[in-house]
């Protein structure tokens, strides 16, 4: 826990923000996925039955780089096990185009040029709120946010390099 996740959560209890209706409380927390972020609060001291009732959505928020448009080109596609260990099975990955930059002048020879948010938001629906109460774990809560709609960060990223944005080195490199 660092100091800021501390003070915010100081700063809520001591203005009775928790569970008051009309009152709209943001924080900002560091985590991997939106449902760890959401259980992050949790370890704060916030009892699970009161985080449900009081949180209204976690957003969760990265940024890829963008492969460089003077120097695309197709690439390999990355090993099976490697696929396998984001979540990508034989048939996902036949479909899937893969991309790099080969390096030039415009990108100073990266091969990627900008960068590109990707968002995940996990909104508090019924199936979520009885989720958090019930103490899922992160994945767990994940599975059960996917369930009602929720659209995954690895998910936004495959999208991506799928229409050539970006690299699945990205996707290994931010570990989704
Ligand atoms: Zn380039």
């Amino acid at each position: 826990m660092t100091f800021a996740h501390r003070l915010t959560y100081e700063i809520w209890q001591r203005h009775g923000l928790w569970g008051r209706l009309g009152w709209l409380a943001l924080a900002v927390v560091a985590a991997q996925s939106a449902a760890q972020a959401a259980l992050n609060l949790t370890q704060l001291g916030v009892p699970p039955a009161l985080l449900a009732g009081a949180l209204s959505a976690v957003a969760c928020q990265r940024l890829v780089r963008q492969i460089c448009a003077v120097c695309r080109q197709p690439a390999e596609p990355p090993a099976a096990q490697t696929l396998a260990l984001h979540g990508v099975g034989p048939e996902q990955a036949a479909r899937l185009q893969f991309f790099q930059g080969e390096g030039c002048a415009a990108c100073n020879k990266v091969g990627y040029r900008g960068r590109r948010a990707i968002f995940e938001v996990l909104t508090v629906s019924p199936e979520v709120k009885d989720a958090i109460e019930a103490g899922l774990s992160a994945e767990e809560l994940e599975a059960v946010a996917v369930g009602a709609g929720m659209v995954t960060l690895r998910e936004r990223c495959l999208a991506l390099v799928a229409e050539g944005a970006t690299t699945f080195d990205e996707l290994v490199r931010l570990k989704l």
